[in-house]
C-alpha cells in the first residue's frame, strides 16, 4: 500500500495574513524511528512504506495535496508580550478529516527555518523529539485532551546546542494549532478584518454551537477549565503556560519543559527558565484564569459595544475560578472513589493532599495505593493517616462502585521524568528499546503490567532530576 494522505486544507484557503507559505527542509538521512499507525487510521490515512513515511515525515519529500505554511501568532511569554512569534521550527503540511468527520492538522516540528524563526535553526533535537512523542502519547492514554505524536524521524543531521546532538522532526497531529496568541497578534496590530475572519474561522472549525466573541470566550473558558482539572489530577505540570502554548481547541499542547510529579510538593516547578515558580503545580488554575483575560482582551475590538463587552467578558472570567473547582472536585472525588459528591468530600480531598504534601508521599503511588491497600506505606505519619483513612471508609460505606471509579483514575504509570531521561540518553547512544517499552507501558496507564513494575518506582536520589528544559 502507498502512504495517502488526503488533505483538505482550509487554514491554507485564509489570507495570508494568517501565515507565510514555507516548504520544510529535506534532511540528509530520514529515518523512521516511531509511527503511530493506529492515529494515522484515525485520521484518515492510509500507511505506506516505512522508507514513504521517513521522506514524508521528515519534509524530505512532499505529500500529494500538502500545502505547506509557517503560522503567525504572538504571545505573553512568562507574562510578558512578545508581538511576534509563529512557527519558528514547524509547519504544517496540512489537513485531514478523520472517519468520524473530525478534522486534524498534521505539522511537522524541527523541519527548519521559517520567515518565524528568529534567531533559532528551526531544528529540534532527538531529546525534546522523543519526549513529546512518549508525553504525549502518555497523556491521551490516560484520557486528557492533547496533541498527538504521529511519527518521529531522525534526519542523521546534527543540531548543535551547547553541544552538537543528532536530529530529529516530530509529526504532531492537534484539533488545530489556533492559539490564545493567534487571537493577540491580530488584537495588537489592530487589524479587525483578520481578527473576524479567525473568529469566524474558529466558531466553525471547533465550536459550531458557539455565537460571536462571547460564546467562543465561553467555550474555551470552559474546555481549559476541565482540562487543568484533569492535569492537577494526574499531577501534570505544563511548565511554560504562555498565550502562545495555550491551544483554542482546549488540548494540551506544547511538550516543552513539562513533567508529570513524583513526590507530591504543591509548588514544584521543574522548568529551568521558570525561576519565579509562575507555572508551579498548583498556580496552574490561577495561570489559566490570566490567559484567559488575555483572550478576553484580544476579542473585545470585535464586540459593538466596548464597554459593556468589557463588563460581558469580565464576568465571565470570573466565573472561571469556580468552573475550575467543581472540575477539580469531580476529578480528585473520582480519585478517592466518589462520583457524587456529598458537603463535606472536599474537605476530605483538601485533607489527604496536605497529608501527602506534610509526608512529601509518591503522587502517583498514593492515589493508586488507596485501591490496592498500600497507601499507608507511603507516609511518615502513620497516624495522620489512619485518622483521614478511618473517615474515609466511612464515607465509601455505601458507595459501590468505588474500587472501579478509583482503578479508571488512578493510573499505575506515568511518564516518569527520570525515566524519560534515561530514555533519552540512551536514544542518543543509539538504543530506542527504552523508547519502545515506555510508549508500550504507557499506552496503557490504568492496567496492572507486572513486567514493568520498575516503571512505577519513583527516583533514587540519583536519578532524580532536578529540571526540565524548553523543547528547542
Ligand atoms: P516554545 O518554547 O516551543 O513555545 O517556542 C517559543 C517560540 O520560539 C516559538 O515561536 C518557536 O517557534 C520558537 N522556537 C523554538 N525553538 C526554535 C528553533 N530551534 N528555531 C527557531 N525557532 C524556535
Ligand atoms: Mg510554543
Amino acid at each position: 500500500m502507498r502512504l495517502n494522505i488526503p488533505f483538505d486544507n482550509t487554514y491554507a484557503a485564509l489570507d495570508e495574513v494568517f501565515f507565510s507559505r514555507v516548504n520544510p527542509v529535506a534532511v540528509k538521512d530520514p529515518t523512521l524511528i516511531a509511527y503511530n499507525a493506529e492515529l494515522a487510521k484515525e485520521i484518515g490515512i492510509t500507511s505506506g512504506t516505512e522508507d514513504e513515511h521517513a521522506k514524508v515525515f521528515s519534509g524530505t519529500r512532499l505529500a500529494k495535496g500538502t500545502d505547506p505554511l509557517a503560522q503567525l501568532y504572538a504571545g505573553h511569554q512568562f507574562g510578558h508580550y512578545s508581538p511576534q512569534l509563529g512557527d519558528g521550527r514547524a509547519v504544517l503540511l496540512g489537513e485531514t478529516c478523520g472517519s468520524d468527520n473530525r478534522r486534524w492538522d498534521i505539522q511537522l516540528k524541527g523541519s527548519g527555518p521559517t520567515p518565524y524563526s528568529r534567531r533559532g535553526d528551526g531544528r529540534a533535537w532527538l531529546g525534546p523529539v522523543l519526549r513529546e512523542y512518549l508525553m504525549s502519547e502518555a497523556m491521551h492514554a490516560l484520557g486528557i485532551p492533547t496533541t498527538r505524536a504521529l511519527a518521529a524521524v531522525s534526519t542523521g543531521e546534527t543540531v548543535f546546542r551547547e553541544s552538537p546532538l543528532p536530529g530529529a522532526v516530530l509529526t504532531r497531529v492537534a484539533a488545530s494549532h489556533i492559539r490564545v496568541g493567534t487571537f493577540q497578534v491580530f488584537a495588537a496590530r489592530g487589524d479587525v478584518t483578520a481578527l473576524q475572519k479567525l473568529l469566524e474561522y474558529t466558531l466553525n472549525r471547533h465550536y459550531p454551537d458557539a455565537d460571536g466573541p462571547l460564546g467562543l470566550l465561553n467555550a474555551v473558558i470552559a474546555a481549559q477549565a476541565q482540562l487543568v482539572a484533569k492535569w492537577m489530577s494526574v499531577g501534570f505540570i505544563h511548565g511554560v503556560m504562555n498565550t502562545d502554548n495555550c491551544q483554542i481547541a482546549g488540548e494540551t499542547i506544547d511538550y516543552g519543559p513539562c513533567a508529570f510529579l513524583d513526590h507530591y510538593d504543591p509548588m514544584a516547578v521543574f522548568s529551568s527558565i521558570d525561576r519565579q515558580g509562575r507555572y508551579a503545580f498548583s498556580n496552574q488554575p490561577d495561570i489559566i484564569v490570566w490567559n484567559m483575560a488575555q483572550l478576553a482582551t484580544a476579542l473585545i475590538p470585535l464586540m459593538p459595544d466596548q464597554e459593556k463587552a468589557v463588563a460581558l467578558f469580565t464576568t465571565a472570567v470570573h466565573a472561571m475560578p469556580q468552573l475550575i473547582r467543581d472540575h477539580w472536585s469531580r476529578a480528585y472525588g473520582a480519585k478517592i472513589g466518589l462520583t457524587v459528591l456529598r458537603p463535606g468530600d472536599d474537605t476530605l480531598i483538601t485533607e489527604l493532599l496536605q497529608l501527602m504534601a506534610d509526608n512529601s508521599v509518591d503522587y502517583t503511588n498514593t492515589f493508586r495505593g488507596l485501591l490496592t491497600g498500600h497507601a499507608r506505606d507511603q507516609f511518615d505519619n502513620t497516624a495522620g493517616f489512619d485518622t483521614w483513612a478511618e473517615r474515609w471508609r466511612q464515607r465509601l460505606c455505601d458507595v459501590p462502585d468505588a474500587e472501579t471509579v478509583m482503578a479508571q483514575n488512578n493510573p499505575v504509570f506515568i511518564a516518569r521524568n527520570h525515566r524519560v531521561e534515561q530514555m533519552i540518553a540512551a536514544a542518543v547512544e543509539g538504543d530506542f528499546a527504552p523508547f519502545h517499552r515506555l510508549r508500550k507501558v504507557l499506552a496503557r496507564p490504568y492496567d496492572t503490567q507486572p513486567d514493568a513494575a520498575d516503571l512505577t518506582q519513583p527516583p533514587t536520589p540519583q536519578e532524580v532530576v532536578p529540571a526540565t528544559f524548553c523543547g528547542t
